[in-house]
């Protein structure tokens, strides 16, 4: 069976709809388990968006960041490679009919029982960046095609990444040596200047760093033609910089240091940039706690006992929110009654569920009095949170709805630039197993903290 396990959005309907439709249909039940909308025509706008800013550059989406099959069948149906760091995520990728050219095994540290997995079914392009990897790779993939972590600046980056990757500059000539003496084949350079970075000029140096090595490889006899500029590109409308803002940084030095005449092909790994903003995720209150500590001495005699709110929801760090940055969340809130224009915002924090005491998502926050059984929806949850997820203490990961637009699932096909996909399913093959059919209205505010 073909099937891509999603649900149509009709015409006019968005994910925030079928979220919503979701919380109304358990608005009378107890089972109110966390859950995910995640919108597939969000990653197709992506792909477009990413085509229309970086021309030149082929995306090698970083499955790391989100690895659901439907994720990656539609990242592949639009024509993008993969990145992979593992043994299964090869499998992954290639269970679902990727010709193994348009994989990099961007790991550049691997167990050898990994060299050679990657040798024996057909994966070449891997990187490296220290000596006792070219002497594993040499003896269990002589016919791996190497490219070359280098360290970037990643000073400025939320999520550093050069402490434990990228060899500098001087051992990258060391490095092109020995890899001339092993017989490898070094075919490129990469990079990654960390997740969240905070100021595109880091790519800037780095694609700089890289024109050296290609020169230093090229005096060595190397034909080096392949840079990857790796990911760090921002995934949501919230993040502090804006992905034009960095690509129209990138594109003036790709053409200053690797002119279209060069020959060289450039790919990226980004990973959140795809999907960050395509998940939504629901949880539900399962607790609440109240606090009241008596001020002293104020004027204000309404204030003269101050409601602090601890509230308790079904998912927490040792689920989605285990690698995220809780720090700049994006949410809103859906209650059972109505809210008025002049409510009181309280001081509260929102636990998950275990019974570890570090589980908290939110420390403090402003919010109006909810109470159990509300719902609170979290935007911009599809990079590094289903992945990192564990069931430590029995509490299970959401559950998950895909959707997408007819518009969206007519466009992807004709985006196919290197049409080996074989599962691209009829639309008849689609399982559709929730159409939004009437327009719910639900009490929300939105509320960035
Ligand atoms: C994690 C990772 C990526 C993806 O990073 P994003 O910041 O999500 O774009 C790309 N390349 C490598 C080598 C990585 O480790």
């Amino acid at each position: 069976m073909n099937s891509f396990d999603f649900s149509f959005l009709e015409e006019g309907f968005t994910a925030r709809d079928i979220l919503e439709q979701k919380i109304n249909e358990v608005s009378l039940s107890d089972d109110k388990e966390a859950f995910y909308v995640a919108d597939l025509g969000d990653i197709v706008k992506k792909h477009i968006r990413w085509l229309k800013a970086l021309p030149r550059v082929t995306p090698f989406y970083a499955v790391k960041c989100n690895d659901g099959k439907a994720i990656v069948k539609t990242i592949a149906n639009l024509g993008a490679g993969f990145d992979c760091a593992s043994k299964a995520e090869v499998k992954i990728i290639q269970n679902i009919g990727v010709q193994p050219e348009r994989i990099i095994y961007a790991n550049p540290c691997k167990q050898i029982s990994e060299i050679k997995y990657a040798a024996s079914c057909g994966v070449e392009k891997m990187t490296f960046d220290s000596e006792g990897e070219l002497m594993k790779v040499a003896k269990n993939h002589p016919n791996a095609k190497l490219v070359l972590r280098i360290a970037a600046d990643d000073s400025k980056a939320v999520c550093k990444l050069s402490m434990k990757f990228g060899a500098t500059l001087k051992t990258s000539r060391l490095l092109l040596e020995r890899a001339k003496e092993l017989n490898i084949d070094v075919i490129g350079v990469s990079f990654h200047v960390g997740s969240g970075s905070r100021d595109p000029q880091t790519f800037v140096q780095a694609i700089s760093d890289a024109r050296c090595v290609f020169d230093m490889g090229a005096e060595l006899g190397f034909n080096m033609h392949l840079l990857d500029i790796g990911g760090g590109f921002p995934g949501s409308k919230n993040s502090m910089l804006k992905f034009e803002e960095v690509t129209s940084v990138i594109n003036p030095a790709l053409d200053k240091y690797f002119p279209a005449s060069s020959g060289v092909q450039i790919i990226a790994e980004p990973g959140r940039y795809y999907v960050a903003s395509a998940f939504k995720l629901a949880v539900n209150i399962i607790a609440k706690k109240v606090t009241l500590t008596e001020q002293m001495g104020y004027d204000d005699e309404d204030d003269a006992s101050k409601k602090t709110l601890m509230y308790y929801v079904n998912d927490g760090i040792h689920g989605s929110f285990n690698l995220i940055s809780r720090s700049k969340m994006e949410m809103c809130i859906v209650r059972k009654k109505k809210s008025k224009s002049d409510e009181r915002l309280y001081s509260s924090s929102i636990w998950g569920p275990t019974c570890d005491g570090q589980d908290c998502i939110i420390e403090q926050c402003d919010l109006p009095e909810l109470h159990v059984g509300d719902w609170i929806l979290f935007e911009n949850m599809g990079a590094y949170t289903m992945v990192a997820s564990s069931a430590f203490n029995g509490f299970q990961r959401p559950t998950l709805y895909y959707v997408m637009s007819r518009a969206h699932w007519k466009f992807m096909p004709t985006l196919q630039e290197h049409g080996i996909i074989p599962e691209v399913p009829e639309l008849s093959d689609v399982h559709v197993s929730c159409v939004a059919k009437n327009r719910i209205e639900l009490n929300s505010i939105a509320c960035v903290v």
